[in-house]
């Protein structure tokens, strides 16, 4: 899964979980306002990769869903290796 960022267009990632094997489906619908306003209240169906069958998601889970992946994503990237972990010199055991 490669993640292309271009900016050019705006994508917004969606994420839901195939209920079969339990794996993440990420579906990208346009991320302007009117699609994004006009698909809010939906339930999607989607094809799944994972299990071949058809899936019914909300499209409010999914998008706070994939929002919370990219989230993640850019959290681990801004955290510096040495914020929040142990300190170098409290090696002794406990
Ligand atoms: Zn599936």
């Amino acid at each position: 899964m490669s993640t292309e960022r271009s900016g050019v267009t705006s994508f917004t990632n969606l994420r839901f979980l195939c209920v079969t094997t339990g794996k993440p489906i990420d579906y990208e619908v346009p991320g302007d306002a009117q699609t994004l306003k006009d698909l809010w209240a939906r339930t999607l169906l989607r094809s799944c990769c994972h299990c071949g069958k058809v899936h019914r998601f909300d499209f409010r889970t999914a998008y706070v869903d994939g929002v919370l992946a990219d989230l993640d994503v850019g959290a681990s990237e801004l955290v510096s290796p040495t914020e929040g972990s142990t300190a170098p010199f409290g090696s002794d055991e406990r």
